[in-house]
């Protein structure tokens, strides 16, 4: 039995393990997967608690997904955000459909009875049977906030406003100085997250956000030493083709963090983890092989393959890919 790691944010994370999980079940691999999945985003909204990344994740992989939207639920209304909003209440940028308003109703529920959120997650999934183990970066609330640099709306230049206020509601168009994890200081990485790094055959960063998905996941404490000293390898597949960030605005923040929004550009800021950084062998799309001298010498294994998700197959190859590349 193979045990393989995959950190993710939503859709891309969420996506990548689709295909994942498809690939080893056609090629008759018997492996378990675990899913740490990035909870910076989460937020409460009209008294729910919300977790993003973590319901894109289940529902994907659940078959729940509205596909289309990458979040959400397939054949839900609006009818719910429609009467919060006509109460002037919540953030009318930010509709939850009605179907996945009932995820976010029982989650709050069992929080707050005393379940964890690793907790209240493994039983959302015990209806959506994701087929891999889903585990929330941290069980204490780390939420990302970003730092506006000049005035906008209610909120003046040197306010921290939500990461989804920003993403959503400004579709990250209005300048930021700085990502800030807000209650990352006391946070601690949830039960079995940094076990399922260091007892892996393998660990995947897929290709999600490298600074507010992955990178956050990194800040926990104790998960990017946990890359750095398990003996798996680590393999990361470029969310950047051809210096785009695919279906997203992943530049506005590799840019505000000084990171080239290019293939290389994020590897390199990963690193090998020869020097210090958390990667053994890094995807690119075949229209960046360019890039491949620059990161074989900063020691990254680095090869070029198609790395559009089109589609659940186009998806279970890139899976091949890294799966192959982990061998070599
Ligand atoms: P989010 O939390 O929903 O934003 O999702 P993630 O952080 O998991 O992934 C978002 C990132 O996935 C985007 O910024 C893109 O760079 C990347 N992405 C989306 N679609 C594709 C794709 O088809 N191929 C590749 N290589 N990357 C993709
Ligand atoms: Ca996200």
């Amino acid at each position: 039995m193979k045990k393989i790691t995959v950190l993710a944010g939503g859709v891309g994370g969420a996506r990548f393990v689709r295909g994942l999980l498809h690939e080893l079940t056609a090629t008759g691999h018997d492996a378990d997967v675990t899913v740490v999945v990035n909870t910076g985003d989460d937020v409460w909204l009209d008294g729910l608690r919300v977790c993003p990344d973590l319901d894109t994740v289940m529902y994907t992989l659940g078959g729940g997904i509205h596909e289309d939207q990458g979040w959400g639920r397939t054949g839900e209304s609006r009818r719910t955000s429609a009467e919060i909003a006509a109460y002037g209440r919540g953030w009318p940028w930010f509709t939850l459909g009605d179907l996945d308003l009932a995820t976010h109703i029982v989650r709050t529920d069992l929080l707050r009875s005393g379940s964890t959120l690793s907790e209240a997650t493994a039983f959302l999934c015990r209806r959506w049977q994701p087929g891999a183990r889903l585990l929330p970066m941290s069980d204490q609330p780390v939420e990302t906030h970003v730092r506006l640099v000049a005035d906008v709306d209610e909120h003046a230049a040197g306010d921290l406003i939500h990461f989804e206020e920003w993403w959503v509601r400004y579709r990250a168009h209005v300048e930021v100085s700085e990502f800030v994890q807000v209650g990352l200081a006391s946070a601690t990485a949830a039960p079995g997250v940094v076990d399922s790094i260091l007892e892996a055959d393998l660990v995947v960063l897929p290709p999600s956000n490298p600074v507010v998905s992955l990178g956050t996941i990194l800040a926990v404490p104790g998960v990017r030493e946990a890359l750095q000293t398990t003996a798996a390898p680590v393999v990361g597949v470029s969310p950047i083709i051809g210096g785009q960030a695919v279906r997203g605005m992943a530049g506005h923040c590799l840019q505000t963090i000084g990171v080239a929004t290019s293939a290389a550009g994020v590897g390199l800021h990963y690193g090998s983890r020869a020097s210090g950084g958390v990667l053994d062998a890094w995807l690119v799309d075949e229209t960046d092989a360019a890039s491949l001298p620059a990161l074989t010498a900063a020691g990254i294994r680095a090869a070029a393959v198609p790395l559009w998700m089109h589609d659940v197959p186009t998806t279970a190859s890139i899976a091949a890919e890294v799966l192959a590349i982990s061998l070599r």
